[in-house]
């Protein structure tokens, strides 16, 4: 049977020329690059060149970049230090960022920390004004907010969030996970405090993600320990990871216009055929317009019929990989968080589609195929 796999919001599938790069370090370079003998510091080289290549691509310098276990931990370390460390005493973010952002804005309110949450729009956009007018009030904030939001894909004008913080003395964090390795990020120009991204997103390995720390901002570490990534991150490096991290985004970044025509081609003929295929479908977010939305992600609503929930099931059965929100809550089959915050009808059974440049217009013609057979017969 066919198998297609839209689900690369949840995580892609590695690139064969990342893994040729991370091979050698699980098997002849196996030293740990804590260690001064040359076994050690054969490993240690492979990391600093790793970090001088990310940096470069994000125009940053290499000291503002430190290896984390996953982007997860880059969002807590960069709210919870900025509380522990800067004196934050209000984080403002949105009902619609990641659950690593979310529910760590949860602990943080639990032990004191303020916490607003912008409203947005039916589409799922923030109101620049709003956080204009709670920045005058003059207390030390924190602003969060995504790049590219994980499950309807709405980007935010990450420029203008910026220049609004710096303009009112805010910390800003904007957790880039989903946008890393899919647009070229400058965050010298951004002027952002702090930057996430996770490898697995772009074609690199689970469990590999980074942190993007502007030397300006002096903050406490999240793990203590042996004092590795310059004491802001202990614990032994996950070698591989990170150089498959650094030639994942490499990759990505030298292909990029490409890739970008290419997805989004695949995404407007999903939009096409599906509209001339189910009367009344919707897509959810700023699906439609490619300057607003990432172009790896679509969210479409179908009109309602008594088998929607089984669309997804359905769908897996006939060898499509797709999902009905994050992934990062599979399992608990709790409804979208996202959805829910723009009052979209959970009985018009949201599907998230997300491509990659591994993706085919045959992958799209089937899946639209088969959600259209399985529509009108549910
Ligand atoms: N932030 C966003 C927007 C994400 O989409 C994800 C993963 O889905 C994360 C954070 C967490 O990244 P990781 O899987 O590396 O923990």
């Amino acid at each position: 049977m066919n198998r297609v796999y839209l689900d690369n919001a949840a995580t892609t599938a590695i690139d064969p020329a990342v893994l040729d790069a991370m091979l050698p370090f699980f098997k002849d370079h196996f030293g740990n690059p804590s260690s001064i003998h040359s076994h050690g510091r054969t490993v240690r080289s492979a990391i600093e060149k790793s970090r001088k290549k990310v940096a470069d691509l994000l125009n940053v310098s290499p000291a503002e970049i430190f290896f984390t276990g996953t982007g997860t931990e880059a969002d807590n370390m960069a709210l919870r230090s900025s509380v522990e460390t800067l004196g934050i005493k209000r984080i403002i973010t949105s009902r619609i960022e990641h659950h690593a952002i979310l529910h760590t804005c949860e602990l943080l309110e639990g032990r004191g920390t303020e916490i607003i949450y912008l409203q947005i729009d039916e589409r799922g956009n923030i109101d620049y004004d709003e956080l204009e007018q709670l920045l005058k009030i003059k207390i030390p904030t924190l602003v969060s907010l995504m790049h590219a939001n994980n499950e309807i894909g709405n980007l935010l004008d990450l420029q203008k969030a910026a220049n609004i913080c710096k303009e009112f003395g805010a910390t800003f964090h904007s957790d880039t996970v989903q946008a890393m390795g899919h647009y070229v990020h400058d965050l010298q120009i951004t002027n952002l405090n702090f930057a996430v991204g996770s490898a697995h997103k772009f074609h690199g390995p689970k469990g590999s993600g980074l942190i993007y720390l502007n030397n300006e901002t002096k903050i406490t570490p999240l793990i203590h320990g042996g004092g590795q990534e310059r004491n802001m991150r202990s614990g032994t490096e996950n070698v591989y990871g990170i150089v498959g991290l650094a030639k994942a985004l490499e990759i990505a970044y030298e292909n990029m216009s490409d890739h970008q025509t290419h997805i989004q081609g695949l995404k407007n003929r999903m939009i096409e055929k599906l509209n001339s295929s189910i009367d009344g479908i919707s897509f959810n977010g700023n699906a439609e317009d490619p300057e607003k939305c990432l172009y790896t992600v679509l969210n479409v609503s179908l009109p309602p019929t008594d088998d929607n929930e089984m669309l997804l099931f359905n769908l897996d059965i006939n060898g499509i990989s797709c999902s009905g929100g994050s992934a990062c809550v599979s399992g608990s089959n709790v409804g979208s968080h996202v959805l829910a915050a723009l009052n979209v009808d959970p009985s018009r059974g949201p599907i998230r589609f997300s491509f990659s440049k591994y993706n085919t217009e045959a992958d799209i013609d089937y899946a639209v195929e088969k959600l259209t057979e399985l529509y009108w017969d549910g």
